[in-house]
């Protein structure tokens, strides 16, 4: 946990958001400034800044935050009409909040 992480923040309910989903170890909210019309962040309650500090370690929540993407398409039904998963990856890769997410957009 960072204490200054927006994101921790908002696992921690100190800041609000608009939950879909929690489980132990993942959360899933809107984004405040939606670029789609479904668009979701996936992000793991671990605070890890971005792909390139996982280790062998956090293998689990890869698959965790993929599948609970999936679900979640199916639920919001754009399963069939397609979406998109993305990573944005440190600054030159368009991050800019430094907690690990994953963006779920579509309902195009
Ligand atoms: P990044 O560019 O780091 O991959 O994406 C961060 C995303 O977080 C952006 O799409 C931005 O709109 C979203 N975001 C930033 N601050 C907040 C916030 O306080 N609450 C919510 N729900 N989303 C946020
Ligand atoms: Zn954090």
């Amino acid at each position: 946990m960072d204490n200054h992480c927006i994101f921790c923040q908002i696992i921690r309910g100190e800041r609000p958001a608009d939950f879909l989903y929690e489980d132990d170890s993942l959360v899933v909210f809107k984004d405040i400034r939606p670029h789609a019309p479904v668009h979701l962040l996936i992000v793991p309650k671990k605070h890890i800044r971005s792909v390139n500090d996982l280790t062998e370690e956090d293998s689990p929540i890869l698959s965790e935050m993929i599948m609970r993407a999936k679900e979640i398409a199916k639920e919001q039904a754009i399963s069939g009409s397609g979406y998109r998963l993305l990573f944005n990856i440190e600054r030159g890769g368009g991050q800019v909040i430094f907690h690990l997410h994953m963006h779920l957009m579509g309902g195009w």
